[in-house]
């Protein structure tokens, strides 16, 4: 077992006096590329980071303890608006389609920082819903695992989010990412072995609040919508580069990053299989311009974040997740990662920017039942 999902089991027998019947854990994310292309049918291309929550389960009771929070909930029916809404959540969804859940008492524990774009939400779903099936024999895939996760965020927690987190979370493999269609929701594994090309993810937690998120997210939406409208198609997915002339202004600008994304997401994937990360770097830069200037979702931290990694000869960089603040990622040689980090973290104190994070990371693996 990994040691996260030993603590778990730790926690398990510390409160509950016995040993647990299964123990499980699920990952979180980074998108290598594909930015707000979810919402219009398109393509991303996340992977699983080698940080997971790991939960421990057995039969009776209903508590539920979280080593992050030091903390028992009851399991309930009820929201409290606390963590243990995620695991209520899937137990909700679980409801919904029909698979009824029997009482079980669970302790969790997780390495995924919270809150920093990572997913953590998503892993501590996928956690329990992978852990559930097994525990119950509730038969489903993990595909159905996710969008039922997906459900658990969006209906009961309240979040709107789309599938990528789940899907990624339940599907990745080791040394992959998952290219995902969006409106199929259909995934499949693209060979992306970092390690063996001696290169890691750096992601740069800029720890700017994501302020604006709400408002500029629905904006993007509604402007995306527009553009498809004034196109004659369903979704921008569905348009491409030769369409981009019937229209003008602010449509044009968020219309651009998204035909052009869906495409740069494709092109990876074959560089992904060409094993050629150089080409994979180019598409992330370009990546990041297009969120810079056409979809306009990027910060100073982040644009600085960019800039400096081109500096110091990261093969690409880009802002990842919905943008207005968050985090960015830099594909980076093995061993340039400690140079990059010391430059930024002096960079950003000099422009009077918060005191970034960084994770390292190569491709991991999705969740797991451990035991
Ligand atoms: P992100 O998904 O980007 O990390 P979210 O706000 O969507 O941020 O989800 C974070 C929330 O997920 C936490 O505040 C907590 O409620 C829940 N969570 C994640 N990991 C754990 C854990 N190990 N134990 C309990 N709750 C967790
Ligand atoms: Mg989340």
């Amino acid at each position: 077992m990994r040691e996260i999902e030993e603590k778990a089991a730790r926690a398990y027998r510390e409160r509950f006096g016995e040993d647990p019947e299964l123990v499980a854990s699920a990952p979180g994310r980074i998108n290598l590329i594909g930015e707000h292309t979810d919402y219009n049918g398109g393509f991303v291309l996340p992977c699983a980071v080698g940080r997971r929550v790991a939960v421990a389960t057995g039969r009776g009771g209903e508590e539920l303890y979280s080593t992050n929070f030091d903390e028992t909930r009851r399991m309930g029916r009820e929201k409290d608006s606390s963590w243990a809404d995620y695991p209520r959540g899937v137990v909700w969804a679980f409801g919904e389609v029909g698979r009824g859940v029997g009482d079980f008492r669970a302790t969790f524990a997780g390495d995924v920082p919270l809150g920093s774009g990572l997913s953590s939400s998503a892993a501590i779903e996928a956690a329990t819903a992978l852990a559930l099936a097994a525990h119950f024999g509730l038969g489903m895939d993990r595909k159905e695992l996710a969008v039922l996760c997906q459900r658990a965020e969006n209906e009961f927690v309240g979040v709107q989010s789309g599938i990528m987190d789940q899907y990624a979370s339940l599907l990745c493999e080791a040394g992959a990412a998952l290219l995902i269609d969006c409106r199929s929701l259909e995934a499949e594994s693209v060979p992306l072995d970092l390690e063996g090309a001696d290169l890691t993810l750096l992601v740069c937690d800029t720890r700017v609040e994501r302020g604006l998120a709400d408002t500029g997210y629905n904006d993007r939406r509604a402007a995306c919508e527009r553009a498809a409208e004034t196109l004659g198609v369903e979704q921008l997915r569905d348009a491409g580069e030769n369409d981009l002339g019937h229209l003008s202004g602010e449509e044009l600008k968020r219309a651009r990053h998204i035909v052009t994304e869906n495409a740069r997401v494709l092109e990876a994937t074959d560089a992904l299989r060409a094993g050629d990360f150089g080409e994979l770097g180019h598409l992330m830069y370009a990546s990041h311009a297009s969120m810079r200037d056409d979809f306009e979702i990027s910060t100073r931290e982040l644009d600085a974040f960019v800039e400096l990694a081109e500096a110091a000869g990261a093969l690409g960089a880009r802002l990842t997740g919905a943008g207005f603040g968050g985090s960015a990622i830099a594909l980076v040689r093995t061993g340039e990662t400690d140079v990059l980090t010391r430059q930024v973290s002096r960079v950003f104190a000099e422009r009077g920017f918060a005191e970034p994070l960084f994770y390292e990371f190569v491709p991991a693996a999705g969740a797991e039942v451990a035991r």
